[in-house]
């Protein structure tokens, strides 16, 4: 089986969920991995030193400037004649890449993947990560997105593989970026970080919600998270939420602080190394998944930890 993967990259620099996805297309098949965007050399020569990648498909053009899903997908349709799957990390591009290729080449689309059996079987969490569903294909052509905190990187080696440049470049015409705001922090990205420090609706609102966790997540050199209802009342904005219709987490530790452990955040965290819940409620759910539980009032409990680290 031969792979095409999806780079996610920021023109200078593959993204982490780029590795995800080559560690999993790596237990497929053979892997070529595809760097579509304009001026984005750079990232192509990081694509072509990682692990596992055999070659590195470069498309450098305006028609793939912004990478746009409608561009990117008819690039990648015109290359997969040579490819017998096409894998993409489950992230806002790759989602919006994988559904047009695989209608155009009318095959069925196995998302969100967790864990490769054989190279056409595959494990994918369902009803909100309650159950794992095993799926066979026997598709002429297999179209998969992968969940990025389910695979390791496969790192990086010291020779680096070819860069061919694939010259198909047509502006469709059918979408244009109007505009992105994007939000600079120091802090680790949140799908990557190590350590999670996220807090809920108990977290009252905004500025009570940065004045509390922020110490904690600067002392631990950690990525700040919020449940839903966090988000939803305004307290941080929603890149930062985790769960079902937030973005899903394994760090090696996440501390959720005044959060209950509805079942839609559990699907966004529970795969955590570690998990430290601080609530005042000892009956809470979040309980039922935690390896350590504070039952306390977190505005106690959080100055408590920071004097004992010393912060
Ligand atoms: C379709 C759908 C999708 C959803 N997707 C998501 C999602 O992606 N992510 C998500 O998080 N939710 C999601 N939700 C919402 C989810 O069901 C919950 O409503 C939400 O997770 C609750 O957030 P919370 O735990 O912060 O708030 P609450 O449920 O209000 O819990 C607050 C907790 O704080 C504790 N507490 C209060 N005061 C203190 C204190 N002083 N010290 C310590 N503890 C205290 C309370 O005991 C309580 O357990 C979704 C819901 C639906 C229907």
């Amino acid at each position: 089986m031969k792979t095409l993967v999806l780079a996610e990259h920021n023109g200078s620099a593959v993204e982490s969920a780029t590795y995800a996805a080559i560690a999993a297309a790596a237990l497929i098949g053979g892997v070529e991995v595809l760097v579509a965007g304009f001026g984005c050399g750079a990232a192509a020569d990081e694509a072509a030193r990682l692990e596992g990648v055999d070659r590195v498909l470069l498309a450098d053009a305006p028609a793939y400037r912004d990478q746009l899903a409608e561009n990117v997908s008819a690039l990648v349709l015109s290359l997969m004649p040579q490819f017998d799957a096409f894998i993409a990390p489950t992230t806002s591009r790759g989602k919006g890449v994988a559904p047009r290729v695989a209608a155009i080449l009318d095959v069925m689309q196995i998302s969100d993947i967790v864990a490769v059996d054989a190279p056409r079987v595959f494990r994918r969490p369902i009803y909100a990560g309650n159950a794992i569903q095993t799926v066979t294909s026997d598709e002429a052509k297999l179209v998969v997105t992968v969940r990025i905190s389910a695979f390791r990187s496969l790192g990086v080696r010291d020779g680096a593989c070819e860069i061919v440049s694939v010259s198909q470049a047509e502006e469709l015409g059918l979408s244009e970026l109007i505009g992105s705001d994007i939000v600079k922090s120091d802090r680790p990205e949140l799908a990557s970080a190590k350590i999670i420090v996220s807090g809920g609706r108990a977290l009252r609102d905004a500025e009570t919600f940065a004045r509390t966790l922020t110490p904690l997540a600067d002392r631990l050199g950690a990525a700040i998270g919020a449940s839903r209802a966090a988000v939803d009342a305004g307290y941080i904005s929603n890149e930062y939420q985790v769960g079902q219709t937030g973005k899903i987490v394994a760090p090696e530790v996440y501390f959720a602080i005044g959060i209950s452990g509805a079942i839609q955040h559990l699907a966004g965290m529970k795969e955590s190394r570690v998990i430290i819940a601080i609530n005042s409620d000892p009956d809470a759910p979040i309980f039922q998944v935690a390896d350590y539980a504070l039952v306390g009032d977190l505005f106690e409990a959080i100055p408590e930890i920071l004097e004992h680290l010393g912060a």
